[in-house]
C-alpha cells in the first residue's frame, strides 16, 4: 500500500474565552494545518500539526505548511508504513519535526484502517480505555488561578498545571501558595509551568522559598544549560518540556540525569513512531511524562489519547488537549472530548474519528 494522494489544508481554530497566556505568547486564534493521505487502494488518512502560534517554539503554521509542500511530491510512491514514511520524509527534508508529524499520524491512521486495528493496537496496546487529562490554567492573578483549580479539581482533574513567568516572579510565588491552599489534601498532581519563562534567579528563588510545595518545576529556563546550572540547588523535580526537541536531547537529558521527567508533545518529537520510541525510553528509565499537542483539534487529540493509552499509568502525567479551549469539531459525533477530567480512547480502527472535511473548504495544495 503506497501513497497515492497528498492534501494540505488550512483550519482556523479560535480560541474561545481567549486569550490563552503563557511566559512568551498569547494566542486569541490558532492556525491548524491537516493533511489528508490517500493510498493506492482509495483508503484515506488524517494527520494534523498546530503550533501553539509563532513564538511557543521554533515553528510556526506558516513553516508546516511550506515543509509539507516541499516534501510531498517525493512522498507519492512511498510505502505506507511509519519507518519507511519517516526515513522517505528524511530523505528529502532534515529537521522540522513539527510539519512531518502530520504525515506521520495519517500514515498511522490509514495504517490502522487498512489492517483493521485502533492506532493506540499499532503503538503496541493500550492499556487503558481511558486517559487521565490534565488542565492548564494560563498566567493570571493569584486569586482567579485559585477559584479555576477549585473549579479543575471539582470537575475531576486528577493533575493541574499553573503558568508562571513573563510578570514580576513575586505575583508567581503567591499563585502557587494560593493554588497550594485550594490543591493541599487533595488526590491531586501539580506541576507549575514556567515556559522558559524565569531565569535562573527567578527559578531558584521560587524553589527556595515554597520548600513545603510538592510541585514539579516544568521547563522554569530557557535552556538545558539553564537546567544544569539550578539542577544541584532546586529542592523540586525538573521536568523539560520546550528544550526536548528531538531523541537525541531526550536521550543526553535522561542519561544526565538532567531531568525527572518530560512535557512532550507529540509534533515538536516528530509524530507517533518517534514518540513511541520516548515512550519506551522512559519506560526504561521510570520517568513519568506527559502526552501533548501545543494546539490542534479533533486529529491531533485522538492520537495523543491513542499514545497516552499506551504508556504506563504510573509514569503517565497526563494527556493535554486543546479541546476546552475549541467550539466545536472535525467529527461531530467521535470527536474527543474530556469529561470528568479524563478522555475516552476512540472506538474504530485508525484514529477512530472520521472529520467532515466539508468544514475544511478547498486544500491549500494538492499533490498526486
Ligand atoms: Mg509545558
Amino acid at each position: 500500500m503506497q501513497i497515492a494522494e497528498i492534501h494540505i489544508y488550512q483550519v482556523d481554530l479560535p480560541v474561545r474565552n481567549g486569550p490563552y497566556t503563557m511566559a512568551n505568547a498569547e494566542v486569541w486564534a490558532l492556525d491548524s494545518t491537516l493533511v489528508k493521505l490517500v493510498a493506492d487502494t482509495g483508503l484515506v488518512g488524517w494527520g494534523e500539526t498546530c503550533p501553539v502560534g509563532p513564538t511557543y517554539a521554533e515553528a510556526h503554521a506558516g513553516g508546516a505548511r511550506a515543509a509539507l509542500t516541499a516534501i510531498a511530491d517525493g512522498m507519492l510512491g512511498c510505502e505506507l508504513l511509519p519507518l519507511a514514511v519517516h526515513r522517505c520524509m528524511d530523505s528529502l527534508l532534515t529537521g522540522h519535526n513539527y510539519a512531518k508529524a502530520a504525515i506521520d499520524i495519517a500514515c498511522h491512521d490509514l495504517l490502522g484502517k487498512a489492517l483493521g486495528r485502533s492506532v493506540s493496537d499499532l503503538l503496541g496496546g493500550a492499556v487503558t480505555d481511558r486517559v487521565p487529562s490534565y488542565f492548564a490554567t494560563g498566567v493570571g492573578a493569584p486569586d482567579d488561578i485559585a477559584r479555576l483549580v477549585a473549579d479543575k479539581i471539582a470537575e475531576g482533574y486528577p493533575r493541574l498545571q499553573i503558568k508562571v513567568g513573563g510578570r514580576p516572579v513575586e505575583l508567581d510565588i503567591e499563585t502557587i501558595r494560593k493554588v497550594w491552599e485550594v490543591v493541599r489534601g487533595r488526590n491531586v498532581r501539580l506541576a507549575v509551568d514556567g515556559n522558559r519563562g524565569w531565569t535562573t534567579r527567578d527559578a531558584l528563588r521560587v524553589s527556595r522559598e515554597c520548600p513545603d510545595i510538592p510541585f514539579v518545576l516544568e521547563q522554569p529556563c530557557n535552556t538545558m544549560s539553564d537546567l544544569e546550572k539550578i539542577r544541584p540547588q532546586v529542592r523540586h523535580a525538573i521536568f523539560m518540556d520546550e528544550n526536548s526537541v528531538d531523541l537525541n536531547t531526550v536521550v543526553t537529558a535522561v542519561g544526565t540525569g538532567l531531568v525527572d521527567g518530560f512535557g512532550m508533545k507529540l509534533t515538536r518529537i516528530g509524530g507517533l513512531q518517534k514518540m513511541s520510541t520516548f515512550r519506551d525510553i522512559c519506560q526504561a528509565y521510570k520517568l513519568p511524562h506527559t502526552c501533548d499537542d501545543s494546539w490542534g483539534g479533533d486529529i491531533i487529540a485522538a492520537a495523543c489519547t491513542h499514545m497516552g493509552a499506551t504508556v504506563s499509568p504510573e509514569l503517565l502525567e497526563g494527556v493535554w488537549l486543546a479541546a476546552p479551549y475549541i467550539g466545536g469539531h472535525y467529527d461531530p459525533v467521535n470527536g474527543i472530548r474530556i469529561e470528568d477530567g479524563h478522555i475516552a480512547k476512540p472506538n474504530g480502527p485508525g484514529l477512530g474519528v472520521l472529520p467532515d472535511e466539508t468544514r475544511f473548504g478547498t486544500p491549500v495544495a494538492s499533490f498526486g
